[in-house]
C-alpha cells in the first residue's frame, strides 16, 4: 500500500488501512483509558471484537457530555509529560479539554497543510485571517500551516471591517480565511462606505459556517474571487478535517486520520443521511472513539472528478438542534442551558432566534415567563437578564439579548 498518497487509496486498501487504525485505536483506548475500558466491559467486548470497519457499529460512542464530565485529564490515553500543548473548549458544567503530543501537533498541521494548499494557497501567497476570537484553534492552526506552505500570515487583530479592508488591499492580500458571516460583512461595508475592493484577493477559503449557494455566488462575483469551503471541529482534530477540491463538489473527508460514520440519529443505524460520528485513527493524547459531532451530513463514496478516493460530505448542517452555529462559533443548547440555570436557579423554557441580517445579526434568547421565573420588581428581571447576557458573552464572546414571553 502506498501510504505516502492516502487520498487516492483503492477500496480495498482502505478497508486495510481503516481495518488497522481501528484495531490499534480500540486497543490503545481500552489499555489507557479507563472510561473506555469501562464502556467495554460493560459492552462485553475487547478491542479484538472488531475483524472488520463495519464492526465498529458495536463499540460505544462518545459524547461532549463525556468529554467534560471527565474534566480535566481523565481521558488522556498518555502521561501529562508527553503533552505539549493544552486547549480548552466551552462546555457545561466543564470545559472540553484537548492535550497534545508533539506527534499531535505535526499531524494536525500537515492536514492543515494539506487543506489549505488543495484549497490552492501557495508559498507565494499574502494570507489574512479574519475570524472571531472564539475560534482561536483555529486560527493558530491555520497560521501556522500557512507559514509552513510559505505564505506571509497577517493573523487576526481586533480592529473593525472598515480597517481589514484598508489592510487587505494595502498589504495585497491573495487569500482571505474568514466565516461566510464576516465575508458578509465585510462585502456590506464595502457596498455602503463605497470603498474599493482589494483587486490583489484571488481566493476566499470560508470555514466555521454552513453558506447558502447564492450567498457563495455573491461572493464570488463581488470580491472577483473563487471560494472554497472548509469544515472541521476543534475539539477532534481542527481545521482540516474536511475540504473542498477543484471540482466543488462536496468537501473530502479526511479518513486516512478519521474514520466516519452516518447514523440515523433517531435509531442509530448506518444511514447516507444522518449525525456524523468519528473516531480518530491517529491522535496520541486523545483519541475519540465514535465521537457524535451533533452535525448532520450527507456523504457519498462515489468517485470525485479530482481522482481522491475520500468521501465526500455533500451537505453539512451544523449542531442537529444541539448545538447553533452562530457568526462562525458553536453555541451548544448543553451551555446556554447551564448558564440559565445558573442565572434563574431553574430551566427555563426557552427558543433561540438568529434576528437582523446574516453579518450584523444577533442572537435572540426567548424565554417563557413562568410563576417561577416571576420577579415583583422590573428592576430585578432587568438585573438577572444582564447577568446572563454578560456571562454568555464571557463564554462565546458573542452578544446576545433576553426577550421575556408569555407561555
Ligand atoms: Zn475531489
Amino acid at each position: 500500500m502506498n501510504t505516502e498518497n492516502l487520498e487516492y487509496l483503492s477500496p480495498e486498501d482502505w478497508r486495510q488501512w481503516h481495518t488497522e487504525l481501528l484495531q490499534s485505536t480500540l486497543n490503545r483506548v481500552y489499555q489507557r483509558v479507563p472510561f473506555y475500558r469501562e464502556c467495554f466491559e460493560k459492552r462485553n467486548l475487547l478491542p479484538e471484537d472488531l475483524k472488520a470497519p463495519e464492526d465498529l457499529a458495536r463499540f460505544p460512542t462518545t459524547t461532549r457530555e463525556d468529554l467534560s464530565a471527565h474534566y480535566p485529564y481523565e481521558l488522556f490515553a498518555v502521561p501529562l509529560r508527553d503533552i505539549v500543548r493544552l486547549r480548552a473548549f466551552p462546555w457545561w458544567p466543564n470545559p472540553i479539554v484537548k492535550g497534545y503530543t508533539l506527534q499531535d501537533v505535526e499531524n494536525l498541521k500537515k492536514l492543515c497543510v494539506r487543506f489549505l494548499t488543495t484549497c490552492g494557497l501557495r508559498a507565494e501567497d499574502i494570507l489574512f485571517i479574519a475570524l472571531e476570537p472564539g475560534m482561536g484553534a483555529w486560527i493558530e492552526e491555520i497560521r501556522e500551516a500557512a507559514e509552513t506552505v510559505g505564505a506571509a500570515v497577517i493573523p487576526p487583530a481586533p480592529r473593525t471591517p472598515e480597517v481589514s479592508l484598508r489592510i487587505l488591499k494595502d498589504f495585497r492580500a491573495s487569500v482571505l480565511v474568514t466565516t461566510p458571516s464576516l465575508a458578509l460583512r465585510y462585502l456590506k461595508v464595502c457596498e455602503k462606505r463605497g470603498l474599493s475592493l482589494p483587486e490583489s484577493l484571488r481566493l476566499l477559503i470560508l470555514v466555521g459556517e454552513g453558506i447558502r449557494p447564492s450567498e457563495r455566488a455573491l461572493l464570488e462575483e463581488f470580491f472577483g474571487a473563487e471560494t472554497r469551503l472548509g469544515y472541521g471541529i476543534a475539539e477532534v482534530l481542527g481545521p482540516g478535517m474536511a475540504y473542498e477540491c477543484g471540482a466543488r463538489e462536496g468537501l473530502h473527508l479526511a479518513t486516512d486520520y478519521l474514520f466516519p460514520e452516518v447514523i440515523d440519529p433517531e435509531t442509530g443505524n448506518y444511514s447516507p443521511e444522518g449525525e456524523l460520528v468519528l473516531t480518530t485513527l491517529r491522535v496520541r493524547a486523545n483519541p475519540l472513539l465514535r465521537f457524535l459531532t451533533g452535525d448532520r451530513v450527507k456523504i457519498t463514496w462515489e468517485p470525485c472528478a479530482c481522482g481522491r478516493t475520500t468521501p465526500r460530505l455533500l451537505a453539512i448542517e451544523a449542531g442537529s438542534g444541539r448545538v447553533l452555529s452562530f457568526r462562525g462559533i458553536k453555541v451548544p443548547r448543553a451551555v446556554l442551558e447551564g448558564l440559565l440555570e445558573k442565572t434563574y436557579g431553574c430551566k427555563p423554557r426557552y427558543t433561540l432566534k438568529v434576528v437582523g441580517e446574516e453579518p450584523e445579526s444577533e442572537l435572540l434568547v426567548e424565554i417563557v415567563m413562568t410563576n417561577e421565573l416571576f420577579r415583583p420588581s422590573i428592576v430585578e428581571l432587568h438585573e438577572e437578564a444582564h447577568r446572563f447576557e454578560r456571562a454568555f458573552f464571557e463564554f462565546f464572546g458573542l452578544p446576545c439579548r433576553v426577550k421575556w414571553v408569555e407561555g
